[in-house]
C-alpha cells in the first residue's frame, strides 16, 4: 500500500470477532482504534475538529487550537494540525499519562498541565482563559461540540454496519469520556436497527449511575458531568466496571488474544461479557477498543 501522508491511515479499523469464551454462545466484536496512525480513536476526531473549522473559517494558517483534553484528543489534534501548520496548547490534567504526554510534545504541541484533583473542569476552565488571553486563537471544545459525535457517525457506523453486512446486532457497548463516541455510534446504529441496545460503560467515580465523581485509574473514561450529546440518545443500559475488573481484562487481552488494550478497552470488555450473561443466546455484541497500553507502561498497566 502506497500513501501520499500518515492522515490517510484514520479511519478503516479492522472489526476483530474476540476469540474467548463468552457466555449463551454470543459473539463480541470489537473495534480496534488503537490501530489509527496516532494510536487512539481520538485521530478521528481532532482530523475532524480541525477540517470542520477550516472549511467553515473559524481558523486560518496563523490559529493557535487549544483543547482541554485526557490525551489522545490531544494526539489526534497536534496530527491533525501538523497538516495545516497550526499550533496547538493542550491543557492535560497532570495525572494522565506520561506517554501520552510525550507524544503530545513530540508532535509539536504545547502542555499546560493542570491539578489533578480539578480534573477535566479544571483543563476546561484553565482552556477557556487562555483561549480569551490568546489572540487568533480557536477552542475545539470537544466537550459540547456536536462535531464530535458527527465524527463517529459518519466513519465509525458505517464502518461496523459494513463490516459486519447482515449479521444482527444485539447490543453496542462503549465508554464515555466526553461521551462522543456512545452518541455518535448509538445514533448511527439506532437508525440502522432501532432495537439495538445501547450500553454505556463508566469506572466507579463517574457519575452516570448516581454516585459521587472521584479518582479512578481506568483512563479515558468516566464523567463529572453528563454529556450535552447524551440529550438526544437512548441508553439502555449503564455498567459500572471497577478499576480492578477493566485491569483484569487488559491482561486477560494480552495473554490469551495477544492484544495490547488501554484499560478504557478492559472495561468495554468486561461490561461486554458481562451483557452476554443477560442478552438471549448467540446475540452480537459489539464494541469499540479506544487505544492500546503501549502508552501506559509508566502506569504499570500490566501490574496493576
Ligand atoms: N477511551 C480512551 C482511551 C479515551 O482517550 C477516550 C477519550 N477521552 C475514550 C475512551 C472516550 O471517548 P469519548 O470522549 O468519545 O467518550
Amino acid at each position: 500500500m502506497l500513501i501520499e501522508n500518515i492522515h490517510q491511515l484514520i479511519g478503516q479499523t479492522p472489526l476483530l470477532e474476540l476469540q474467548l469464551p463468552v457466555p449463551n454462545h454470543s459473539r463480541i466484536f470489537a473495534k480496534l482504534e488503537m490501530f489509527n496512525p496516532g494510536g487512539s480513536i481520538k485521530d478521528r476526531l481532532g482530523q475532524f475538529l480541525i477540517s470542520d473549522a477550516w472549511h467553515k473559517n473559524l481558523i486560518n494558517q496563523q490559529t493557535t487550537i487549544i483543547e482541554p483534553t485526557a490525551g489522545n484528543t490531544g494526539i489526534g489534534l497536534a496530527l491533525a494540525a501538523q497538516q495545516y501548520q497550526l499550533s496547538t496548547i493542550l491543557v492535560v490534567p497532570e495525572k494522565f499519562s506520561a506517554e501520552k504526554q510525550q507524544l503530545m510534545k513530540a508532535l509539536g504541541a504545547t502542555i499546560i498541565n493542570t491539578p489533578s484533583e480539578e480534573g477535566i473542569k479544571g483543563a476546561i476552565a484553565k482552556a477557556k482563559s487562555l483561549a480569551a488571553e490568546i489572540d487568533n486563537s480557536y477552542l475545539p471544545m470537544q466537550f459540547a461540540n456536536p462535531a464530535n459525535p458527527e465524527t463517529y457517525y459518519t466513519t465509525l457506523g458505517p464502518e461496523i454496519t459494513d463490516d459486519l453486512k447482515d449479521k444482527q446486532i444485539a447490543a453496542f457497548v462503549a465508554g464515555a469520556g466526553s461521551g462522543g463516541t456512545f452518541a455518535g455510534l448509538a445514533k448511527y446504529l439506532n437508525e440502522s436497527d432501532p432495537t439495538i441496545k445501547n450500553i454505556v460503560v463508566e469506572p466507579e467515580g463517574s457519575i452516570l449511575n448516581g454516585g459521587p465523581a472521584h479518582a479512578h485509574r481506568t483512563e479515558g473514561i468516566g464523567v463529572e458531568f453528563i454529556p450535552p450529546f447524551f440529550k438526544n440518545v437512548i441508553i439502555d443500559q449503564t455498567l459500572t466496571i471497577s478499576d480492578d475488573r477493566a485491569f483484569q481484562q487488559v491482561r486477560y487481552a494480552a495473554k490469551h488474544l495477544g492484544l495490547f488494550i488501554g484499560s478504557s478497552s478492559g472495561a468495554a470488555l468486561a461490561a461486554s461479557l458481562q451483557m452476554a450473561e443477560t442478552l438471549p443466546s448467540h446475540s452480537n455484541i459489539v464494541t469499540v477498543f479506544p487505544d492500546s497500553s503501549e502508552r501506559y507502561m509508566s502506569t504499570n498497566i500490566y501490574n496493576n
